[in-house]
């Protein structure tokens, strides 16, 4: 495909769509029904139907019955992490395959034209993004999402958290399946938000950052604090009325749905003339410019903080407008004090 089309490519490099990224027209008033008609299949396919997919999957074929989860016991704790690893694995790893190891579509529709296994840094382990970004998901982020998943399910069949049965509460549920994603939104967006605060970002967030042109496995590459605090949107479902299987749903549109985002390529060809939106655009631009975007766009608190970037000159320019304002105002701190 011709990513000339759909954007344009700067003298450094950088690949910017010529469609600025926009938010869901999901909170907005007035209402926009016909483009939330337009946009209702995107919010469904392709990623948070194949993670309600996966959750069914794990709920049928993996997780054990009740009276085995009531008791917490390393067989069936050691069994989940080994299938979340393989799972991680293998859905990480295959968008790090087909675009950063074969290289499927060179560098068409990349934002960065780099790759970073030809840039070695001294911020990574062993100069290597790759390595470390991997290194960091498999030993820190699959056992601790591993842990979350484990206690929440032991708090459900302990009969700790409210447990409707679908026959009774399907209206609910199924509202509540609808919503996971913007529940995982709101909970991205506030814990992101404090993390990059001062003291957080050194100590915790800026692990993350150090992907500065992020690839599939910097998505769970993070602090084992970041990893803890973003995971834990599982447990929202000890709190409200819900069901495992949906608290499930949940974790997987967390740990899963993590890759679309730092996937670097704002088009995945599938064949020579048909190619996945990958929604990457607003996160990239989050790697790339730090304190813009931090959330995905599907509840606009971006727009309504003023901090959210559409990739294009105007939202450049309004971002350095907010830069030099926040310096103007430092400086006048320092000349008071
Ligand atoms: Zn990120
Ligand atoms: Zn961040």
């Amino acid at each position: 495909m011709d990513e000339l089309q759909y954007g344009t490519r700067d003298k450094r490099g950088n690949y910017t769509p010529n469609e600025p990224a926009g938010t869901a027209p999901l909170f907005v008033f007035p209402p926009q029904p016909a483009a939330l008609l337009r946009w209702l299949p995107h919010y469904f396919l392709p990623y948070n139907a194949l993670f309600f997919l996966s959750a069914l999957a794990w709920w049928a074929w993996v997780i054990p019955p009740v009276e085995v989860m009531q008791t917490l016991q390393w067989g069936w704790v050691l069994r989940l992490f080994a299938i979340n690893a393989v799972a991680v694995f293998l859905w990480y790893g295959a968008f790090e395959l087909h675009l950063y190891i074969r290289r499927a579509q060179g560098t068409r529709f990349k934002y960065n034209a780099k790759f970073p296994a030809d840039a070695p840094s001294n911020v990574f382990w062993f100069k290597s993004q790759n390595i470390d970004n991997f290194a960091r998901g498999m030993l820190s982020g699959v056992p601790i999402w591993t842990g979350i998943q484990v206690l929440v399910l032991w708090a459900f069949a302990n009969g700790y958290a409210p447990w409707l049965s679908w026959s009774d509460n399907w209206l609910w549920l199924a509202f509540l399946c609808l919503i996971v994603p913007v529940i995982h939104e709101f909970h991205f967006f506030c814990i992101h938000r404090l993390i990059h605060t001062p003291f957080l970002y050194k100590w915790v967030h800026s692990v993350h950052h150090n992907s500065i042109n992020p690839s599939p496995w910097s998505s769970l590459s993070m602090h084992p604090v970041e990893h803890l605090l973003y995971l834990a949107t599982m447990a929202y479902h000890l709190v409200i009325p819900s069901h495992p299987l949906i608290a499930l749903y949940q974790l997987h549109v967390a740990g899963f749905g993590a890759v679309p985002g730092h996937v670097g390529f704002d088009k995945v060809e599938l064949t020579d003339e048909t190619a996945l939106d990958s929604h990457a655009y607003i996160h990239y631009l989050h790697h790339k410019y730090f304190e813009v975007n931090y959330g995905d766009g599907l509840i606009p608190i971006d727009k309504w903080l003023g901090t959210f970037h559409d990739g294009s000159k105007d939202g450049d320019a309004r971002m350095k407008a907010r830069y030099a304002a926040k310096k103007a105002r430092l400086n006048a701190k320092e000349d008071a004090a």
